[in-house]
């Protein structure tokens, strides 16, 4: 599903951000990125959905190679990747369920949407998505009152709602005590097996990973060091 051919990274300053990276992830697997801050986890992310565009090598999802350059083709590209960040990237002053609506405007950004009017079917899958992440009670609550796992739920059910490939999670739990990191992160994890999405997901800790992903690849200095199933991952990683 996303392929990494020789991909380097090499920042506007000469940093490099990745170097040489080849890899590839299968439909539906759940991958963890562990590393410590500045390994290149999130330039790894980020180059996937072209944020951070490549500045060698060949990166494709799917049949689609990634081209940072050609904008049209990487807005198609952004409506089949959804990404959540570490602090939510929710619009705090609106409510929940325009939120997540904000995930079906991103495919049909028509005026009408962005006067706040939807298609009676979005709403539908808004709401059907608020359900899958358990918060379909808050819908009208303004998302800026949500506490922080809260929240992050209703940046997944955005994702959701956009009916993605892959989902993209930088950091997901990073801002969240630990038990509810878990359960944030247990929930991405069974929403993404029941509806197959390939994810892709930075963390800091090793253990979280080992407890939900598939896949465990350890990043330093902008290169792969490890990379195999999460049973094999030790704390060398
Ligand atoms: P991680 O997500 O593992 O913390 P990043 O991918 O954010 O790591 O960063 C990897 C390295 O790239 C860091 O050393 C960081 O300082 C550097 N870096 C990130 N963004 C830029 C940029 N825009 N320009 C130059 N260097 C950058
Ligand atoms: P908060 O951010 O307010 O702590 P969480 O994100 O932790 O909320 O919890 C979100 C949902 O998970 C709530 O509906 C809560 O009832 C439920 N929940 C709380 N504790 C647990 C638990 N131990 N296991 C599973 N679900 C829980």
């Amino acid at each position: 599903m996303i392929t990494f051919e020789n991909v380097h990274v090499v920042y506007p300053n000469g940093f490099k951000g990745l170097n040489d990276i080849s890899l590839t992830i299968e439909q539906g697997e759940f991958v963890a990125i562990i590393g410590l801050s500045g390994a290149g986890k999130s330039t790894l992310i980020r180059a996937v959905n072209g944020l951070v565009p490549y500045t060698d090598g060949t990166l494709t999802v799917g049949d689609t190679v990634v081209d940072p350059r050609n904008k049209a083709k990487l807005r198609r590209l952004r409506s089949r990747v959804g990404m959540i960040f570490q602090q939510f990237n929710n619009v705090g002053r609106i409510s929940v369920l325009n939120n997540v609506l904000i995930g079906r405007s991103a495919m049909t950004p028509t005026w009408r949407s962005l006067l706040g009017w939807y298609r009676p079917e979005d709403r539908e899958i808004a709401f059907q998505s608020l359900e899958r992440v358990g918060i379909v009670d808050k819908a009208y609550n303004r998302a800026a009152a949500l506490s922080g796992g809260q929240q992050q739920r209703v940046a997944i059910a955005r994702v959701i709602a956009q009916d993605p490939e892959v989902i993209l999670a930088d950091e997901p739990v990073a801002s969240l005590d630990p038990p509810t990191a878990r359960r944030v992160l247990g929930d991405l994890r069974r929403i993404q097996s029941e509806l197959g999405i390939t994810c892709v997901v930075n963390m800091h800790h090793l253990d979280l990973a080992r407890d939900y992903a598939d896949r465990i690849i350890g990043m330093r200095d902008g290169e792969v060091v490890f990379d195999g199933p999460t049973a094999e991952a030790t704390d060398a990683v």
